[in-house]
């Protein structure tokens, strides 16, 4: 676990995003997102031998820390962008962050969605106002419908991850939690596209420098690790797993060089552990936390990543999971 199995030398960070964009994006960001409360929790703290401090962007607008990312991301844009409108492509909690964050800013938006998405994902979205395209994603090309959207209307595309505004609004959940808890031994983040991951390690490592960065994605889709490992970014296909906000299939452009310069190493959990942490939320913390949410939380608890004697940042990352699913992982 202490020796990273990474075969080249950390590569140099990117010249932008840094943690200034960071500290602005805050400045942005404030008395519109949610400074998220840290819980604790002496039986977590007892199994795993640590101290945890878990930041609850479950209890973030929206319901995920997408917020922070879709909202910085919309306010930077040049105000001719801003009246002519956003676009998305997402059926998830990226979809509900641009619709909201367009909302609060009163920015037209656009949200292309395949047309299986969940019901409740596709109301959600259109009660935040958002205008949502929806398309055959056995037949139709998402990223075709959103071009020719972008050249009709003169949309500007907001990314899930791979911006670098998105980064920088994800990076103050972290900045955040260490300002209020003070330097961390270790800080464990969900890892999907990489933007929450890498935005958090810019962060971490100006804050608490000594702070070790660890990202968490499913075993079933370890296209992250693989590419940590390897020295370069690593495609595979869709992956089969209950964290449906990690069935990414690659890391960004932007995100991977941050995350291969200051993370430390990149782990893997099983759905297994993922349902077992939702029930540990609901059971001991009385919260409620989507499957990819308890990512980073099910390292922690199931001794993935060590955290004996350690004070260990946790980002719970979301907690958009529909009542009857949530109630179906429990009683399984
Ligand atoms: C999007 C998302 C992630 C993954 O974030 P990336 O920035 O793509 O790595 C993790 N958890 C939740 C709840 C999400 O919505």
């Amino acid at each position: 676990m202490s020796t990273s199995l990474r075969q080249d030398a950390p590569s140099p960070l990117p010249a932008s995003p840094t943690y200034a964009d960071v500290v602005a994006a805050a400045q942005r960001i404030e008395g519109v997102a949610h400074r998220t409360p840290v819980l604790t929790s002496r039986t977590a703290d007892a199994r795993t031998g640590g101290t945890l401090f878990f930041k609850a962007e479950n209890l973030q607008r929206a319901g995920a820390f997408k917020f922070r990312g879709a909202y910085n991301a919309i306010a930077r844009l040049p105000e001719d962008a801003k009246k002519r409108g956003v676009v998305a492509f997402s059926s998830g909690n990226h979809a509900q962050a641009i619709a909201y964050a367009g909302q609060l800013l009163d920015v037209p938006r656009v949200i292309i969605m395949p047309h299986d998405a969940p019901a409740m994902k596709v109301a959600a979205t259109k009660a935040y106002g958002g205008e949502v395209v929806l398309f055959d994603r056995y037949k139709e090309d998402r990223e075709a419908i959103g071009r020719q959207l972008s050249a009709e209307r003169g949309l500007t595309l907001i990314p899930p991850y791979d911006h670098e505004d998105v980064i920088a609004g994800q990076g103050t959940a972290a900045k955040e939690l260490i300002e209020e808890v003070g330097p961390l031994d270790m800080l464990l983040v969900c890892l999907g596209g990489g933007g929450l991951l890498a935005g958090c390690a810019l962060a971490a490592k100006a804050l608490s420098p000594e702070c070790r960065v660890f990202g968490v994605e499913p075993e079933a889709g370890n296209d992250g690790q693989q590419s940590f490992r390897s020295g370069s970014i690593v495609r595979i296909s869709v992956p089969t797993t209950i964290a449906d906000g990690a069935q990414t299939t690659y890391l960004g452009s932007k995100t991977f060089p941050i995350i291969q310069a200051l993370a430390e190493d990149i782990v893997t959990v099983s759905d297994a552990m993922l349902v077992d942490a939702m029930r540990f939320f609901v059971e001991r913390m009385k919260i409620v936390v989507e499957p990819t949410g308890c990512l980073a939380a099910a390292a922690a608890l199931n001794g993935i990543v060590p955290c004996r004697g350690k004070r260990v940042g946790v980002i719970i990352s979301g907690g958009n999971v529909d009542p009857k699913a949530l109630a179906g992982f429990l009683s399984a």
